[in-house]
């Protein structure tokens, strides 16, 4: 079969790879969209836990052809998509019903072989079926399950301000979800102005671009701050800058991945003195259900998130796209 394989930190390319068969309990796929995930330029890079030589992909969608051993819910034709994230199940965060924060977390396309080819295997009770979604609508359940993930943990109120650093395709996921969550203001902000007009038609309340000027008018639109402050870019700079927009008694959300090593410095008196709450998430932890009904109910639209559809053949392209193109949102692969 066709592969896409990262062999080594900065080495990628399109391989004839041997088709997976469906161990016990698995289900094998013929993948139909896979999309490109700041991850997958992370291990690209050699900047996250990844095992060399790996064919990435952990956000896909695509048609059961067989199953393995002792799968009883799929049979070849579904149409489904898989959460990536396999827990251990044995060790005390899964014992705790903290799967996410698993002591050894495998995940499709980063520590065991994913979709960026023409075949995937994933255990049966990973897989969703996906309904009449299409295969490039649910190639996008995965990144907005970790959207859904995060909104459990931070609990939008009625009428909420919300201000979100960061228009790419996982801002303008999360500014669909707050305000389905009910926000009544949606504030967003990028150093894109093309990135700024997507979420504009997605339900921003005000964009704003990240200038000179975005200071000033970020704090004009709410004097008192914002309810929620929403860290989308992974840039320091900008969490550090971030946490002054936030209300007494607001909430910062810290949602984009920054560099593992970096320092900020904040305030701690603020945190005390105002009563913030600073809330992280990571990943998905069992959201896949919300995220299909969320978009199979049209209450977060995810088409007008994806600008590249590009042949698997065209892997590297791709990469290059996802990183570099001004008008990038989600880079996918149509592989059927
Ligand atoms: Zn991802
Ligand atoms: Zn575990």
């Amino acid at each position: 079969m066709l592969a896409a394989q990262i062999e080594a930190p900065e080495k990628a390319r399109v391989i004839e790879a041997e088709k997976p068969m469906p161990g016990p309990g698995d289900v094998l796929i013929e993948v139909a969209a896979a999309g490109i995930c700041g991850t997958d330029l992370h291990i690209f890079h050699g900047e996250y836990e990844a095992k060399y030589p790996l064919i990435p992909g952990h956000e896909f969608s695509g048609t059961v052809v067989a199953v393995g051993a002792g799968v009883e819910r799929y049979r070849p034709g579904d149409r489904v998509t898989a959460d990536p994230n396999i827990p251990c199940n044995r060790c005390p965060a899964c014992q705790r019903n903290e799967p996410n924060q698993c002591e050894q977390l495998a995940a499709i396309g980063v520590t065991r072989n994913g979709a960026f080819a023409q075949y995937v295997t994933a255990p049966e009770g990973n897989v969703f079926p996906i309904g009449d979604l299409s295969f490039a609508q649910a190639a996008l359940v995965e990144p907005l399950a970790c959207v859904v993930w995060g909104l459990k943990r931070v609990q939008i109120q009625p009428g909420d301000s919300a201000v979100i650093f960061g228009a790419g395709p996982m801002g303008c996921l999360i500014l669909q979800a707050v305000r389905h969550s009910g926000a009544a203001k949606v504030i967003v902000t990028d150093t894109v102005p093309w990135r700024l007009e997507q979420a504009a038609q997605l339900g921003a309340t005000e964009t704003i671009l990240a200038d000179s000027k975005q200071d000033q008018r970020l704090r004009a639109l709410s004097p008192r701050g914002y309810d929620v402050v929403i860290e989308v870019t992974g840039v320091p700079k900008v969490f550090e800058q971030s946490i002054t927009y936030a209300r007494p008694r607001g909430k910062l959300w810290m949602f984009g991945v920054p560099p593992r090593d970096s320092r900020v410095t904040i305030m701690p008196y603020d945190i005390f003195r105002k009563d913030l709450s600073i809330i992280g998430s990571f990943a998905v932890n069992r959201t896949f259900q919300e995220s299909i009904a969320l978009i199979q109910s049209g209450a977060v639209q995810v088409e007008p998130l994806i600008s590249h559809r590009l042949p698997l053949d065209r892997f590297c392209d791709g990469l290059e796209l996802a990183e570099h193109d001004p008008k990038r949102m989600k880079v996918q692969f149509a592989l059927s």
